[in-house]
């Protein structure tokens, strides 16, 4: 009943209800925003856009927007304040990938246990609480990037939250994920047991652009498939893997999702299924540790993205053994270079490969620093590199009039210390003040 309602007001007001109406308002967060007027005086501002922070702030909000970034500016008289002037103000944080309907798989193990012994219903529930403490960690938007066999479950979180009943980041989902028959788990359970998949199965060129269309009639944002699986060093010292689909399936995968007007993730861990999915033409990689100086020159010219996911790889490595701890070694060294070389990496994390109530995911900005990036190239992969991701760059990633009202406030000097931002204090996602521990 709201949709029409909405389209009829924005027609009135400004003329912009059209087709694609609806479906962009799902998009918007939808809590009933007051149109109401308030300012934010923020003693420094790192905008997203400047190398520097910028002092004495001005920043006035109109309902979920930003309308005036004001050095040393005077508020409208009458309105409210909030009084940040001790703190600094930052774009709210973007992570482009998470499973919010995981809680952490170190092992096989964790993951099947939750696949098996608990139903999508609490998997829900928790997948809520999940988004909250993104939110609470200052990530007012994230990209989730497959259920892990929950189904279509990321989009009932995401309508949740949406229309105001839970808390939690505006989201793009990627529901079900795909690989070729039996290259997902659950694995290794007698064939005589109906076991759930941790993917949908899909084989063949018209399996694979079926899949994409009924996981996109179903709420999809984004395709996500797993390129490979099976890392291993050969003696090259490149991380070799074996690539799950053809390439004539994997190309249709990507076809039918961009035929659609959507994009595609490809979980990508070495070097062959990094080369099988750029081949196919993606449109990010995901992990991707084994990348070679060739397929980042690739990414570069194509302006494929990189999301490195570093936390999660060094959360596993210790308890994963094997190949994994120099799996991190080796992709230090991959960053260092695609860094240099101008790849876009957009900060993403694997959140849910981690259990969400023991590690901040902001961890993450600390480790692009650790590996030779500035504070304030870090920060930009997690605010204006990750909104264009997202496709959302009009309205997120910088803190400038027009934008969505997302920002987050920490205590310190991030540009001093990158730790701070795992220390947010003060979160607002479209003009809603969601945490405020300031004082
Ligand atoms: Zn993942």
């Amino acid at each position: 009943m709201s949709l029409p309602v909405r389209c009829l007001v924005l027609f009135v007001v400004s003329s912009v209800c059209t087709i694609g109406g609806p479906v962009r308002a799902q998009q918007k967060p939808a809590p009933a925003v007051p149109e109401k007027t308030i300012a934010i005086r923020a003693g420094h501002l790192i905008d997203g856009k400047s190398d520097k922070a910028l002092d004495n702030v001005l920043i006035v909000i109109k309902g979920d927007t930003i309308v005036s970034v004001a050095p040393n500016g005077t508020p409208p008289a009458g309105i409210e304040i909030i009084d940040l002037s001790k703190a600094t103000i930052l774009p709210g944080f973007i992570d482009t990938h998470t499973h919010v309907l995981l809680n952490g798989d170190i092992t096989a193990e964790d993951y099947d246990k939750q696949l098996l012994k608990d139903s999508i219903p609490y998997r829900a529930i928790l997948g809520a609480r999940n988004a909250r403490i993104a939110l609470e960690n200052g990530f007012t938007s994230i990209r989730d990037l497959e259920t892990e066999g929950a189904m279509y479950a990321d989009v009932d979180v995401k309508k949740a939250i949406a229309n105001g009943e839970v808390p939690g980041p505006r989201m793009q989902v990627a529901t079900r994920a795909m690989t070729p028959t039996g290259m997902y788990p659950l694995l290794g359970y007698s064939w005589e047991l109906k076991v759930p998949t941790g993917v949908q199965y899909a084989d063949g060129v018209d399996g694979a652009r079926k899949a994409v269309r009924e996981q996109i009639m179903y709420g999809a944002d984004w395709i996500k498939y797993y390129s490979d699986r099976k890392y291993h060093f050969e003696a090259d010292g490149v991380l070799h893997s074996m690539v799950n689909f053809t390439d004539e399936e994997a190309k249709a995968i990507v076809d039918e999702t961009h035929r659609l007007g959507k994009k595609v993730a490809a979980h990508a861990i070495g070097s062959d299924g990094i080369a099988a999915a750029l081949r196919a033409g993606v449109d990010t990689i995901e992990h991707g540790d084994g990348l070679t100086e060739s397929e980042m020159d690739e990414m570069v010219k194509r302006g494929v993205y990189w999301v490195p996911t570093i936390i999660v790889g060094a959360y596993v490595a210790p308890g994963r053994g094997g190949n994994w701890t120099k799996m991190v070694d080796l992709e230090k060294a991959a960053f260092q270079k695609a860094a240099n070389k101008g790849v876009k990496i957009a900060l993403g994390t694997d959140a849910g490969g981690f259990d969400w109530k023991e590690i901040n995911a902001a961890r993450e900005f600390q480790y692009y620093a650790d590996y030779g990036m500035s504070p304030i190239q870090a920060i930009r992969t997690g605010t204006s590199v990750a909104a264009e991701l997202l496709g959302w760059q009009e309205k997120l990633g910088t803190v400038e009039p027009g934008k969505w009202a997302d920002l987050v406030a920490v205590s310190g000097d991030p540009l001093k210390d990158i730790t701070e931002l795992q220390r947010v204090k003060f979160v607002m996602k479209a003009g809603v003040v969601y945490k405020n521990d300031i004082h």
